[in-house]
């Protein structure tokens, strides 16, 4: 049996990691594409792409697990655009319109954490879960929602990095996000961290004030996240999140606050609130995922 071969784009800000291949054991061909403007960053992929698939043979179909917002409704007439994007030259790039009209391929876009979910459900640390959430807690905060083992979408995609929290009593920064201030990310992203602390976050030591904060902040997004999504698993990756210590603190203040809502999760939160196993490749094999996955 001839294992199908897909194509994969994980669509950094700063890289395009860009993959040929079926699965974590069966990667035939990789290359890093710095990212400068659409055009050349673009045509470098894809020329990547058109050498791979010469020497190892076409792909079934192409993902791209990319940064965001997306246009992702497909009666749109922007379907498959970079729509309002901090970064200057990308917003409305037609990403996936460039791709399927240069490759010749079928083309599934999403978020990047949604195709990072997908990795992890396939072959990380959701493994044989129909319901599972992933959030990248970095230079922003996102999230990729799975419910019975469909990748969610909505009008747009969920937005949770946004989401209005219960600020902790004694923490007197305004927060850093332009459009609400003190929500999610503007509380606790890598440069919210920066602004509320003054200094690079990695060089705040494990016993620092900041950590409290940080670990009180991503449990009430977990507890949010639990009671709205009724996730089997909470998956916490992105750069923040190698600070590992913040784990069982992260635990802790879930379990407080709360407080038996959903039974006794003392014993099961360990196995609730996780981190990523794929490690750095997540992001490529999640766009080989996306390739494969079927919208339904
Ligand atoms: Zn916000």
């Amino acid at each position: 049996v001839n294992t199908p071969v897909y194509a994969g784009i994980d669509a950094g800000g700063t890289e395009f990691k860009c993959v040929l291949g079926s699965d974590p054991e069966r990667l035939l061909a990789r290359e890093k594409i710095p990212v400068s403007d659409p055009a050349a960053t673009l045509a470098a992929s894809a020329a990547f792409f058109k050498r791979a698939m010469e020497e190892h043979g076409a792909a079934t179909a192409l993902g791209i697990a990319c940064f965001g917002p997306l246009d992702l409704r497909p009666e749109s007439s922007s379907f498959g655009c970079i729509t309002s994007t901090p970064k200057p030259l990308w917003a409305g790039t037609d990403i996936l319109g460039y791709f399927r009209d240069n490759l010749h391929l079928p083309v599934q876009l999403d978020t990047d954490v949604n195709g990072a979910l997908l990795a992890e459900q396939r072959w990380g640390g959701a493994a044989g879960l129909h319901s599972a959430v992933y959030v990248t807690v970095g230079t922003g905060i996102g999230a990729g929602v799975m419910v019975d083992g469909h990748l969610l979408h909505g009008a747009m995609h969920p937005e949770a990095g946004h989401m209005r929290l219960t600020q902790y009593a004694d923490d007197p920064f305004s927060g850093a996000c332009p459009y609400h201030g003190g929500c999610l990310e503007g509380l606790a992203s890598g440069p919210a961290l920066a602004q509320r602390w003054q200094q690079n976050p990695k060089t705040l030591p494990d016993g620092h004030a900041a950590w409290e904060l940080q670990a009180h902040y991503l449990a009430s997004m977990c507890v949010n996240l639990a009671l709205m999504y009724s996730p089997q698993r909470i998956i916490l990756g992105g750069g923040v999140m190698q600070r590992a210590h913040l784990f069982p603190m992260i635990r802790q203040a879930y379990l407080a606050q709360i407080n038996g809502y959903l039974g006794d999760q003392r014993q099961a939160v360990a196995e609730f609130i996780v981190p990523p196993v794929l490690g750095d490749m997540a992001g490529a094999l999640g766009a080989i995922a996306l390739a494969e996955y079927r919208k339904s």
